[in-house]
């Protein structure tokens, strides 16, 4: 079932690339792998996928443990500052940078293990009270003051869009994000890029690339549905 699933998602991701004319290895597939087994994160890796998303600290550090090193982690979730420590030397990008003292932290336990962490900064564009993430107005001075700390580097924006029915309704956050990604990149701040462009889930992961997204990040769509206990 995965292999089928990633086939279907891989051709829908190129005819998405084809129509708004961007080349597919500018579009970053990562298998969002929060509460499934290691088997089938193995069958997902057999398939090729070498980014993997998790939404929790321990879990991230367990999958890190026992699968193939050449997997790039990617940290999706909230993340508490006491947990940075355990992750910093492991994860390839932090999608969920929204506070200045989350930086901070990562900063100073990167240091420690003398490495530079990259970080996106998430910005919950649609204002859902539900939702982490730094508002759209903050966004620019957020990222000034994070781009002062040592040991990170900002590579781009995230944003989780809400969940809707038809993945239209969800354009203009996307088309949101991107424009605060400008917005920043004119304001030419040293110790920033803004390559990246996290967004796009799998139900919207479509309509996020004719935005720009270079990461999209899906799970039930390679892995099927979650038990809805253990999410969160
Ligand atoms: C769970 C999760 C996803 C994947 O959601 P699906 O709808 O299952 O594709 C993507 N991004 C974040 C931040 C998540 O927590």
């Amino acid at each position: 079932m995965i292999r089928e699933n990633i086939i279907a998602i891989e051709e829908k991701i190129q005819s998405t690339c084809n129509l708004s004319c961007r080349k597919r290895e500018d579009v970053k597939l990562i298998a969002v792998s929060k509460t499934k087994p290691i088997e089938m994160l193995q069958q997902a890796y057999d398939c090729g996928c070498r980014d993997f998303g998790e939404n929790k600290v321990q879990e991230l550090v367990d999958k890190y443990d026992k699968m193939p090193k050449d997997i790039r982690w990617h940290m999706i979730g909230h993340l508490q500052r006491n947990k940075v420590k355990y992750i910093v030397d492991k994860v390839y990008l932090i999608h969920s940078v929204d506070s200045l003292r989350l930086a901070e932290e990562i900063s100073k336990e990167a240091a420690k293990k003398n490495v530079t962490v990259s970080i996106l900064i998430e910005i919950n564009v649609a204002e859902e009270t539900s939702k982490f993430g730094t508002t759209a107005k903050e966004a620019v001075s957020l990222v000034e003051e994070i781009a002062k700390l040592p040991n990170i580097t900002v590579k781009g924006l995230m944003t989780i869009a809400p969940y809707v029915e038809n993945p239209e309704e969800n354009r203009l956050y996307f088309t949101m994000l991107r424009q605060i990604a400008v917005d920043i990149i004119h304001k030419n701040i040293d110790n920033v890029c803004m390559k990246e462009l996290s967004m796009g889930m799998t139900g919207d992961y479509e309509t996020a690339i004719t935005e720009g997204a270079t990461y999209i990040r899906i799970g039930t769509g390679i892995f099927g549905d979650r038990i809805h206990a253990a999410v969160k």
